[in-house]
């Protein structure tokens, strides 16, 4: 058990799921299981018979391609359904009552709702003007700190150095570093694992590997903070991935291609598409995401939102002091971005013109 864990789930004894072993000719009846076939338009639709089966709780095909894909020790890799899975067990095992959660100001909307869930004061730290995370404000401080970098929703990032020196700056508090954005320009942290024994990373395969419904992430830590995840897990969801979800993200993260072709693509449409908003008198922060965030020029973030909804384009706008200038968008294909510049010129011109742009 690491140090950081919570003192009051110590005694936890989790749940002990039973046996899944792969032997041939096996008469399995150890876990309530139905002996026959999903009914005949799952299997129509491709799904295999071995759903009337329970998942591997270790979820172990998909840990291994992880851990060889991040060339990482056996042990420092969990999964779960979704990086909100993950990010909730974190919050279960480093806050509480008793604990104090440290995070930016303008950050993942769901921080403040785990740590309201799990009872934790949070501490919110500003950003700077510019919207970036100055990362003194996080040395030495009292609580454990928690990060999406890039950050959300402004897709700034931090680099591998600045992390560093968050993690470095607080060797007795948790480091929670949500890289669910990092495969579209940032830096990892994940090659710091070694060296601290203070760092959780937690990933996803919701937007890189174009995964959202299926529901997949990745924690990586040292073996005692794992050990300490699986604890939680095993208390809570043995099973948390399905028997497909683990199929499909094995096939994903093995086809390294695809990935490389399709992050590629979305960087660099992010990059031409930044930079024509820019030219079109939009602030676009420099952003390492696939989504930019835009404070349109000479028209608040709320109706520059309403204008692009009206035209059947959603994008989001976030009701929040600091950023409620801003709209957030998330960088679809060439195509879909044409649209939008298309009607965001529309909607300039009759500001331009003096039309009003509140929907009548
Ligand atoms: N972290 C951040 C910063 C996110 O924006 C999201 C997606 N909303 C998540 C984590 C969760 O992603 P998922 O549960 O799909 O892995």
């Amino acid at each position: 058990m690491s140090r950081y864990f919570a003192r009051r789930l110590e005694t936890l004894a989790p749940y002990t799921p039973g046996e899944q072993p792969k032997i041939d000719g096996l008469i399995k009846l150890n876990t309530n299981e139905n002996p026959y076939e999903p009914c005949r338009a799952v299997r129509d639709a491709g799904f295999n018979e071995n759903l009337k089966c329970y998942p591997d709780p270790e979820c172990g095909v998909l840990v291994e391609a992880i851990q060889s894909y991040c060339q990482l020790p056996s042990g420092t890799v969990m999964v779960g359904n979704g990086s909100d899975e993950l990010l909730g067990f974190a919050f279960m095992a480093y806050g509480g009552p008793d604990k104090k959660m440290i995070f930016p100001q303008i950050s993942y909307g769901f921080y403040p709702v785990f740590a309201q869930l799990f009872q934790t004061d949070c501490r919110r730290i500003p950003l700077k003007n510019d919207l970036t995370i100055d990362p003194t404000d996080y040395k030495n401080v009292e609580g454990t700190i928690i990060i999406a970098n890039p950050n959300a929703p402004t897709g700034i990032a931090l680099s591998q150095l600045e992390m560093e020196s968050i993690i470095q700056g607080n060797p007795d508090q948790m480091v929670i570093v949500d890289e669910a954005y990092v495969d579209f320009g940032g830096e990892s942290c994940i090659p710091l694992i070694g060296k601290y024994d203070n760092l959780l990373v937690i990933q996803t395969f919701s937007k890189s590997r174009s995964l959202a419904g299926c529901r997949v992430g990745f924690a990586v830590s040292n073996k005692e903070v794992i050990g300490d995840l699986n604890r939680l897990k095993y208390s809570f969801n043995p099973y948390n991935l399905d028997r497909l979800a683990i199929e499909i993200a094995t096939e994903a993260i093995l086809d390294v291609e695809y990935f490389e072709q399709t992050r590629q693509k979305i960087i660099a449409t992010r990059d031409w598409f930044s930079l024509e908003m820019t030219k079109r008198g939009f602030e676009v922060p420099r952003s390492k995401a696939n989504f930019i965030f835009a404070k349109p020029p000479g028209m608040d973030g709320q109706s520059y939102f309403r204008q692009l909804r009206k035209r059947s384009i959603l994008v989001r706008h976030f009701d929040q002091p600091t950023i409620e200038e801003y709209v957030r968008i998330t960088i679809g294909s060439r195509q879909d971005m044409d649209k939008l510049l298309e009607a965001t010129d529309d909607i300039l011109d009759a500001a331009e013109k003096g039309e009003p742009y509140e929907d009548q």
